[in-house]
């Protein structure tokens, strides 16, 4: 299998008996899930536009942006519309990470950032003196949503021993608790850095990106018991199926996935590292366990190879998202549009709070900072 974060390590622990979740976090799992999906069942249908009226909004915010001396920040997962318009005019397609870095250091004094609420939330933390806005501030995310901030705080005061590494998608009180944000294209690096030192983890949410940083770096890590319900419902039975279709076809999958899924994978990594892995993987054909919003950017960094999506309810049609985050899909050109227009759903963030979680966003960065500049 081909990993997209540099492979140092890959060998279980023995130091890793506490990995697992306990009886009472599987019990806590039940109450969680029931409540990411209360939100899913808030999801509203999309509306659809002709051509006309897509290019109207595309007109006007491409106004809207030179007046109020704005950028797009948008992520792979969104509509290809919205991600054609963030490249034409200036703005930036990538994962959180370099979303992060970009809006930081653009230039521009408005950031519409078009994603999910915490993506806005970090560019705010980052940028206090922007002013940031959404499409949609109703856009939120199973891990966030699955990983409320008084019970993490509980759960940290539990394990005081531990370094806490969360993953970006959380909320600001979450990160405000953390030692550590990390986002995937990081987290393996990050993990094996605090492990060299000695470093016991306690890591949050995604349960699935934790056994995968946990195999990959041998580290001591205690999960939270989160999920993503995209990539949970990739199913490892249905992509073996197609794989005997497609047997010359390599399969892309994302560390959020269950582990059968990801052992099955020939390249496994953060959304830039999946596209990348599109581009220089020899095969033509690619099975791809991920959002499909990604195949806008993997089809122009690899214009000769066929993608597939990869499957996820099988047979039964019983997927929750169908490969497709459902709070990503609420971001569109008209919302857009008018957030710009009207200047609503302007990302607010409690100063203090802000504060606090900027601490372990900025020691990602610099970290990452440090990898670019060593040439890591
Ligand atoms: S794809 Fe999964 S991890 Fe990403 S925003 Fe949607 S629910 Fe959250």
């Amino acid at each position: 299998m081909l990993h997209f974060i540099p492979d140092r390590a890959s060998t279980l622990s023995s130091r890793s008996a506490d990995a697992m979740p306990n009886r009472l976090e599987l019990a806590e799992n039940a109450r969680l899930r029931e409540l990411v999906q209360r939100y899913l069942d808030r999801v509203e249908e999309q509306p659809q536009y002709t051509p006309e009226q897509e290019e109207a909004f595309r007109r006007r915010i491409k106004e809207l942006l030179v007046e109020k001396d704005a950028v797009i920040v948008a992520h792979y997962y969104t509509e290809p519309q919205i991600q054609a318009l963030a490249e034409e005019t200036g703005g930036i397609v990538s994962d959180s990470l370099e979303m992060a870095r970009f809006g930081k250091q653009h230039p521009a004094q408005t950031l519409v950032v078009c994603g999910v609420r915490f993506m806005g939330e970090t560019a705010k933390i980052l940028s206090p003196e922007k002013r940031v806005f959404m499409p949609t501030l109703e856009a939120t995310c199973s891990l966030d949503i699955g990983c409320p901030p008084d019970e993490f705080a509980r759960f940290c005061d539990q394990h005081p021993e531990r370094t806490v590494v969360v993953y970006a998608n959380t909320s600001v009180a979450v990160k405000a608790r953390a030692d550590w944000v990390v986002t995937s294209s990081i987290a393996v690096d990050v993990v094996e850095y605090l492990d060299r030192l000695g470093h016991k983890i306690l890591w949050a949410p995604d349960k699935h990106l934790g056994a995968y940083i946990q195999r990959r770096t041998g580290a001591d890590m205690l999960l939270w018991d989160g999920a993503c319900v995209v990539h949970e419902e990739f199913k490892y039975r249905g992509i073996l199926e197609l794989k005997q279709l497609y047997p010359d076809a390599a399969v892309l999958a994302h560390p959020e996935s269950p582990a059968a899924v990801v052992e099955i994978a020939d390249a496994v990594g953060s959304t830039s590292q999946l596209i990348e892995a599109a581009r220089t993987l020899p095969h033509k054909r690619l099975i791809v366990a991920t959002d499909k919003g990604i195949f806008y950017k993997m089809q122009q960094a690899a214009p000769d190879k066929e993608l597939i999506e990869a499957p996820t309810a099988g047979h039964g049609a019983t997927c929750r998202s169908c490969a497709h985050c459902p709070w990503m899909a609420m971001n569109h050109l008209e919302n857009l549009m008018l957030s710009l227009e009207r200047e609503t759903n302007e990302v607010l963030v409690d100063p203090e709070l802000g504060r606090r979680a900027l601490v372990p966003l900025e020691r990602m960065l610099e970290f990452r900072e440090r990898q670019l500049y060593s040439g890591d």
